[in-house]
């Protein structure tokens, strides 16, 4: 992991101190190149981490580091990090959270699972369409949906969702690891992750948590 991750952090700190102008000013050019250098290094980085993270998960060696947590912090959290992407794309978010709640669970790595299904419905929903965030009860249970108006999965394909590399296009944009990832992720914290579909209408990704207090 060591050997990935510092030359990437050493290329990523470099290129920031040129993007900054400190070591003399840019032209336009210059910047337009580094912003790029710039993008290409954190989605390396991002690939990087998914794949030692599922390396991980493959050998058992992952451990969860527990806290008690506001699922909705976590929720608001996630759009946040999100709304950029969401505002480039012209898309409209909507949040219906009802779960004011606190749970015992890996604050980073629920970010994580909601980080990997909203990038995921931003992606393949197309610009102006809608991505809808809901959080409800259900039993003893928090329940987190995102609905996209997206492209949907072909019914022939939707078997392999979770396979890990698997990718519906074989697009060059990602892993294919990131919902194994949330899959193993999920089911750690004893829960589960599935989903509902239509092709050229959308699809609706759901996990469920278990809240653990019983008293709701
Ligand atoms: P990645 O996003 O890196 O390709 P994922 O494991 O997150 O990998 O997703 C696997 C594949 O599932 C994606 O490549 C895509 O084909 C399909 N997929 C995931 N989420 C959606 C969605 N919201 N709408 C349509 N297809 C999806």
């Amino acid at each position: 992991s060591h050997e990935l991750r510092t030359p990437i952090t050493a290329i990523k700190g470099s290129t920031d101190i040129l993007r900054r102008g400190i070591l003399g000013e840019l032209n336009s050019t210059q910047k337009d190149l580094l912003e790029t250098c710039n993008k290409a290094i954190e989605r390396l980085l991002n690939q990087v981490n998914e794949l030692l993270d599922f390396a991980k998960l493959e050998n058992g060696r992952f451990e969860l580091s527990y806290g008690e947590e506001n699922i909705e912090h976590i929720i608001q959290e996630a759009v946040n990090i999100m709304e950029p992407l969401i505002t480039k794309k012209r898309q409209k978010l909507k949040l219906e959270l009802t779960t004011q709640v606190t749970m015992t669970l890996d604050r980073q790595r629920i970010l994580q699972v909601l980080l990997n299904l909203i990038s995921n419905s931003i992606k393949f929903t197309p610009d102006t369409g809608e991505i809808t965030i809901k959080s409800y009860f259900e039993a003893k249970n928090v329940i987190v949906e995102i609905h996209d108006t997206g492209m949907g999965i072909p019914a022939d394909k939707q078997k392999n969702i979770f396979t890990k590399f698997y990718q519906v296009n074989n697009q060059l944009n990602g892993t294919g690891l990131g919902l194994a990832i949330s899959k193993q992720l999920v089911e750690l914290h004893g829960g589960q992750i599935w989903f509902d579909t239509i092709e050229d209408k959308g699809s609706v990704f759901r996990f469920m948590l278990p809240t653990g207090n019983g008293g709701l």
